[in-house]
């Protein structure tokens, strides 16, 4: 189980989350799993929180290098999204289509994404998640016209996953899948809050 530690105060907790391993284009970079509340916990204490496993459900994922896309965001392109038609912010969009210009202001239907891909792949794992390999233009676009079933998306995301993108600059690379607790993972936050 889980250890948590909350000022003096010790206890066990056993949580399981569920959520996507793509990157995500809405209102943050990452989609983020419910808030958990700590009874008794005071501003200022601290959690030590252990992940003991990590299962990828995903069949697919991509990456590559971003580009941030100019009077698409302000200040911060991972929160702060405008439409850069109708000056909408946080818009709420849509796919249509796939491909880096494909998700689009449901307002105005203007391609709103604030960053895309300078250079990006798809990378498709075998069954057993111990290996992935990168994909030519056909395969991965298949993968993005289905991108939420590959992605495999928890039920009650709301992210439009990265895969929709289909990025295919890099082909036929083979690499091992390893699974660590990355900023998909460790994103974690506390409300309220106290400078130290
Ligand atoms: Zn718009």
């Amino acid at each position: 189980m889980n250890s948590l530690v909350i000022g003096s105060l010790a206890f066990n907790l056993y949580l399981v989350g569920r959520k996507s391993l793509s990157c995500c284009l809405w209102r943050c970079g990452h989609e983020v799993t419910r808030p958990v509340a700590v009874e008794g916990a005071e501003i200022g204490d601290a959690i030590v929180i252990r992940i003991q496993d990590i299962t990828v459900t995903s069949l697919a994922t991509a990456s590559g290098n971003g580009n941030f896309m100019d009077g698409r965001f302000v200040g911060d392109p991972y929160v702060a999204g405008k439409c850069p038609q109708c000056g909408t912010l946080y818009p709420a969009t849509h796919l249509d289509g796939i491909g880096q210009t494909a998700v689009r202001c449901n307002n105005c239907g203007a391609d709103v994404t604030p960053f895309n891909f300078t250079n990006g792949y798809i990378i498709f794992f075998d069954p057993n998640h111990l290996v992935g390999v990168t994909l030519p233009r056909e395969a991965a676009e298949t993968i993005a016209r289905n991108a939420k079933a590959y992605t495999k998306l928890p039920d009650n995301s709301i992210q439009i996953p990265i895969l929709a993108f289909s990025p295919h600059d890099l082909v036929g690379l083979v690499a091992r899948l390893r699974p660590y607790p990355s900023s998909e993972v460790v994103q974690i936050s506390m409300l309220p809050q106290k400078t130290v």
